[in-house]
C-alpha cells in the first residue's frame, strides 16, 4: 500500500512523512477515524514507507523487494493482529493449520477491500453467530514474534486492527511491551471507535486522527478509477458522506434512479394510493438489502437538502442540478420543518431496523403509511422564500 493509492488527505500523509524524517514517530500509534476513512490504508502506507529500500521524498518506491512484500502483506516483519472467534484462537495456540487459513483470509480481505469494517470481516469468513476477540494467546504470539530479530533489518511492525476487541487479559499482556518496546519496533493500532479502547492502552499511544474523505476526494477517486461516470459520482459522493466503503457500495446501486423512485414513492404516500403503495413495497422487497438501504439514504439526503433549501442555505446544497427541481418543490411546497423532522426520524428508524434484518415488505408498507400520515397532516406550509 502506497500513500499515493489513498485519495487525498495530503496533510495527514505529509505529517507522517515529516515525523519519520525528523525521527519523531512515536513507537505506538493509534490511527483512528470514522468508518470508511483510510485508517488502515494510512497505517499500511506508513509501514511500507518505513521499510522501503529506496524511498522517494513523499512515498515508498513501490518496486523494491520490501515494497513488493508489503504490497502483498507478506513482509516477515509486518505482524497482524485482528479479531477472530474464540475457536480460531485455540487453533492459534496449538499452531494448527487454521492460523494460516485465517491469515491468508485476512490478506485477501484487506487487499480486495481495504476500507471494510468488522461486519464485512465477519461476513467474509462466515463468522456470524460467533463472538470475536483478540485473545491473550494472540498477544503472546506478538510478544514472541517481537523477541526475534528483524528478518530484513528494517522496522518490526505490529498492526492491530480493531484493538477494541482486545480482551482484558490480552491488553494486560501487551501493556509492558507497549510501554517499552524493543528497538525498531512499532505498534500501529487501527480503529474507528477509540472510546471503546481500554484506557491503559489508549494512554500508551499517540493518536493519529484520520478525517473522513471530502466529497471531492471521493469523486476524483471513483471517476479516475473508472468506477463510474462523473455524473454518477456527483450523486454518489454526497450520499457516501466521506465513507469510501459506502461509496463503493453505492456505485453498485443506480443512484439516479433512486431519487426518482423516492419522488414517486412520496407522491404515492401523499395521495394515499394504496394499490401503488403495496406495489412499491413489493418493489423494495425485491431489491437486496444494500439496495433498500441506499433508497433510504437517498431519502434522508433529500430531507437534509430540503432543510437547507428551507433555511435558504442553497450554497450548502449538494444535490446535482438534475434533481434540484424536485428537491426545491418538495422542500418549499410540501414541507414544514416539523414534517421534515418527523420524516427524517421515520427513515432513520427504518434504516436502523433494516440493518437488523427486519422484514422489508412489512417495514416499507408500515413506513409508507407513517409517511402518508405526516405528509397529509394539516400544517400551514409557509414558503420561507416568499
Ligand atoms: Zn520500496
Amino acid at each position: 500500500m502506497l500513500f499515493s493509492s489513498i485519495p487525498g488527505l495530503e496533510e495527514t500523509k505529509s505529517r507522517l512523512i515529516q515525523a519519520v524524517k525528523n525521527n519523531h514517530l512515536a513507537h505506538a500509534l493509534l490511527f483512528h477515524g470514522p468508518e470508511g476513512a483510510p485508517n488502515l490504508t494510512m497505517a499500511l502506507a506508513l509501514a511500507t514507507f518505513l521499510n522501503c529500500e529506496n524511498p522517494e521524498p513523499e512515498d515508498a518506491c513501490g518496486k523494491c523487494a520490501s515494497c513488493q512484500k508489503m504490497g502483498k502483506l507478506i513482509h516477515p516483519d509486518l505482524n497482524f493482529c485482528f479479531p477472530v472467534p474464540g475457536a480460531a484462537n485455540e487453533a492459534e495456540k496449538e499452531g494448527a493449520g487454521k492460523k494460516t487459513d485465517v491469515l491468508s483470509s485476512w490478506r485477501d480481505f484487506v487487499l480486495s477491500s481495504p476500507y471494510s469494517n468488522v461486519h464485512d470481516w465477519i461476513y467474509h469468513n462466515g463468522f456470524e453467530k460467533k463472538q470475536l476477540n483478540i485473545s491473550k494467546g494472540a498477544a503472546r504470539s506478538i510478544i514472541q514474534a517481537l523477541s526475534l530479530k528483524s528478518f530484513e533489518g528494517g522496522f518490526k511492525i505490529v498492526l492491530i486492527w480493531n484493538p477494541e476487541y482486545l480482551n482484558i487479559a490480552a491488553a494486560n499482556t501487551l501493556l509492558k511491551i507497549l510501554e517499552e518496546p524493543p528497538e525498531k519496533t512499532l505498534f500501529f493500532m487501527v480503529c474507528s471507535q477509540p472510546e471503546q479502547l481500554l484506557t491503559t492502552i489508549l494512554s500508551r499511544t499517540q493518536k493519529v486522527l484520520i478525517r473522513a474523505f471530502t466529497d471531492q476526494e471521493i469523486k476524483d477517486h471513483i471517476v479516475e478509477g473508472g468506477l463510474c461516470t462523473a455524473q454518477a459520482a456527483d450523486q454518489i459522493a454526497p450520499l457516501a458522506d466521506g465513507n469510501l466503503r459506502e461509496a463503493y457500495r453505492l456505485i453498485e446501486q443506480v443512484v439516479d434512479e433512486n431519487t426518482a423512485k423516492f419522488r414517486d414513492w412520496m407522491r404515492n404516500c401523499f395521495g394515499l394510493e394504496i394499490v401503488q403503495i403495496i406495489a412499491d413495497a413489493d418493489g423494495f422487497q425485491a431489491k437486496d438489502k444494500e439496495g433498500q438501504k441506499a433508497l433510504l439514504l437517498t431519502g434522508l439526503n433529500v430531507l437534509r437538502e430540503s432543510l437547507l433549501k428551507r433555511s435558504q442555505l442553497d450554497q450548502l446544497m449538494r444535490t446535482p442540478a438534475s434533481d434540484r427541481m424536485f428537491v426545491s418543490d418538495f422542500a418549499l411546497k410540501a414541507m414544514t420543518e416539523t414534517k421534515l423532522f418527523d420524516l427524517y426520524q421515520l427513515l432513520n428508524e427504518a434504516h436502523y431496523h433494516l440493518e437488523r434484518n427486519a422484514n422489508a415488505k412489512i417495514l416499507f408498507t408500515d413506513l409508507s403509511f407513517s409517511i402518508a400520515k405526516v405528509l397529509r397532516r394539516k400544517e400551514e406550509v409557509l414558503n420561507p422564500q416568499n
